[in-house]
This record gives C-alpha cells, structure tokens and sequence, in this order.
C-alpha cells in the first residue's frame, strides 16, 4: 500500500535515539530544550514549549491564555477533532467558523459576520483556533486584525505547517497569533513519534505552559510561596499536567529539524509533479495563498462529481493507494451532534468535506509512485463515472 503521509528515518535519527537510550536521562535531560531550540531557531519565535503531543500543546495553549468555564472559543470544523476538544477539557463552549469553499481555511467573511453578530449578542469569543490546513497558511492578516477589533485572542493550529511561510516569515514566528502548535505525529512534517509544540513571542506565556507541562510545580527559590525546606522542596502552583516529551522523542525531533528545509522542499516538489499530472482532469487541487510557502503536509483534491468519491475512493484502496479524507465536519461527529451540532449549520464545510480526496504525499514517494497514482486516478474517474 502506498501511504497517505509517513515519516522518513534516516540512519542518524536512530542513532541519535540510541545514544539517549545510553545516556544518563530518559526525560528531563538536555534533549528537550534543544529541540526546543532548534523549533525557536527554525520557526524565529523566541519561546518554544515541547509537549507529548500537539493535542496537549493545544489544551496547554487554551489554559494559558485563561480559557475557562463560560468562555467561547471558535475554531474550523475541517480539522482534526483536537482544534475543538481543547476547549472542551478547559471547561469552554466550542462553536466553529464555516471555511472558505476552496481553501478548506477559516473563511474570513464568515468570520467577520460571526465576531459582529456576536459582539451584538455579547457572545464573543475569548480565542478562536484558525487551522492550516494541508500546512497551507490561513489569512492570517486578517484574522489577526478582526482579532484585534473585537479583543479575541489567537492560537493558530499549525500542526500540518512546521517548515511554512507566510508574508516572508516563518509560520511559527507569532507576528499574527499569540501562540502557534505543531504536532511531530509521523505522518506530519517532522516527527518525534509523539510530539507536539508551542511557540510564542510572550515570555508569561511560555512560562505558563511550561508550568502547566510538569504539574504545576515550582522548584525555583524565588517562586516558592513558603521557605524552602530543603533540597528536596517543590510546591505545586496549578493543577497541571504530566504532558513532558521524552528525551527519545526530543533527540529524534532535533535529527528530524536538520532536515525540515529537505523535507518541505521535497513536499513542494511532489505537488508541484501532482499539479502537471493531474492538469486535464475532473478536480482542482486545494492550493496555498499566493503569499506563503505551505509546508505540503496534505495534497488534497476536490472533486467535480463528488457523488464519485466513495467509488473512487474504494478503486484507490484496492489498487494499493491509501487515498484519505481530511476532514469529516468536527460538528457533524456524534459527540457534536449530541452538544447541539446539526447538519446544515456549516453549509461550506459539509459541501468541502464531500468533494476531498486526500492523495498520498511524503518525502519517501518517487516520481514513479506520483505517475502510478495519477494514472491509477484517471482510470478510477473513468471507472466510477461509466459504474
Ligand atoms: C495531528 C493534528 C492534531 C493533533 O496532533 P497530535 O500530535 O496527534 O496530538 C491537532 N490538530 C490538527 C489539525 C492535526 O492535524
């Protein structure tokens, strides 16, 4: 089966896990904050917080920004289910932003009509969680104005991003979002087998979330509420979490880093094959902004005739192509729907989601591989239209 997404290891990658596995630290060692370093130097943000996962980087990101029980947050229901659960653990209500019918983003229109109607009703937001999808960047100019406007805070779920540019900059860098996630789960850019990140420009809430990382506890003298008792003495602040990454995963995430540039470039090259190879026929490719670099975690197609997909979809898999769909409607999961979610509410988003097809895309496919698929698709559609 060719794969939708997959990680590419190289010789030094393990070798840098098995020189952790030698060393004196399995956890809480030298690895992590230089990954975090090596994130801080790719992405230009001057904080970086390494978690267990992006899904705890997200949860991370709502508590420090005060994300509580009676706020709202707002995030894109073509995502994956942890953009919205986030709110959800911290006590908040959800509610989601119907997306622009081409990008599959947060479409800003719609987000501008919501703040207003909102602000009316006395019903904004404290945060809303724009999402790249793909890793191809959201507008983020104007989510960050509108942002501004109405006093709404900003966490972008860049976890198909890492690697990206956007304006010039690096995705990550915080020059339109308070805090930025990525996720280093294998099929993502870069992995850490688990992993996930926070990158921010504000120094508290770095802070915070690594408090919030390691059970709300303080070691440091000078935080102490009480006099130390001794060597041995921690208090604990906050009710936090054990949301540590490893030093395994960390020293693997650092191998990874040294060859982000390769990755997406390698990404970009593919789509870039897919683009030409797939020109004549009965889809459009979703592409990134004029102004950015996406990262290319996704290559994602929608369909002319998606009452074809399903058919096309199974002929994919039977040929050996793991084809996929990001995202079924966050809003239409049973867990949604029993909140209050119905079909209709995101009109976009549920018209989106029938036409996806997800194709595969990762560094280790070959040119042959995209020439197998486009032709294994083309003979699918004339297929699937004849059935
Ligand atoms: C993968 C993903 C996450 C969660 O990442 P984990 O590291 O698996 O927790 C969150 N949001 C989006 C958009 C993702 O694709």
């Amino acid at each position: 089966m060719i794969a939708y997404g997959k990680q590419d290891i190289s010789a030094a990658d393990i070798a840098a896990v098995v020189d952790v596995l030698q060393s004196e630290f399995l956890t809480q060692g030298p690895k992590v904050p230089a990954f975090e370093q090596s994130v801080c130097a790719a992405t230009q943000a001057p904080y970086a917080v390494a978690v267990s996962n992006a899904t705890a980087a997200l949860h991370l990101a709502c508590l420090a920004l005060g994300v509580g029980a009676g706020d709202i947050v707002w995030t894109s229901p073509i995502s994956f289910i942890a953009s919205a659960n986030c709110a959800l653990y911290c006590g908040a209500e959800i509610d989601f932003v119907d997306v622009d019918p081409v990008t599959g983003n947060m479409s800003t229109e719609s987000l501008a009509v919501k703040l207003a109607e909102a602000e009316q009703a006395g019903m904004l937001p404290k945060v809303i969680i724009p999402v790249h999808l793909a890793g191809h960047c959201c507008d983020m100019q104007t989510i960050a104005t509108l942002a501004q406007r109405y006093g709404v805070k900003v966490i972008e779920d860049a976890s198909h991003g890492i690697g990206g540019s956007y304006c010039q900059q690096p995705i990550g860098r915080c020059d339109y979002a308070d805090i930025t996630v990525f996720s280093f789960h294998p099929v993502k850019i870069v992995t850490t087998a688990e992993g996930g990140i926070a990158t921010t420009k504000d120094a508290a809430l770095a802070e915070s979330m690594a408090h919030l990382r390691s059970h709300g506890v303080v070691r440091d003298a000078a935080m102490l509420t009480r006099p130390q008792e001794g060597g041995w003495y921690y208090e604990q602040h906050a009710l936090g979490f054990n949301y540590r990454m490893t030093e395994l995963q960390a020293a693997l995430g650092c191998s990874q880093m040294q060859r982000l540039t390769q990755f997406v470039a390698k990404r970009n090259e593919l789509a870039a094959q897919y683009r030409h190879l797939l020109a004549d026929l009965p889809l459009s490719l979703v592409e990134p902004l004029d102004n950015s670099i996406s990262a290319r975690h996704l290559q994602i197609v929608r369909l002319q005739q998606p009452e074809l997909r399903k058919a096309l979809f199974d002929f994919m898999r039977q040929a050996g192509i793991q084809v996929h769909v990001h995202y079924f409607p966050i809003h239409l999961q049973p867990y949604y729907m029993a909140r209050g979610f119905k079909a209709g509410d995101l009109p976009q988003a549920e018209a989106f989601y029938q036409q996806i097809l997800t194709l595969p895309l990762h560094p280790g496919l070959t040119t042959e591989d995209l020439a197998f698929i486009a032709d294994t698709l083309k003979q699918g559609l004339t297929a699937v239209t004849k059935a």
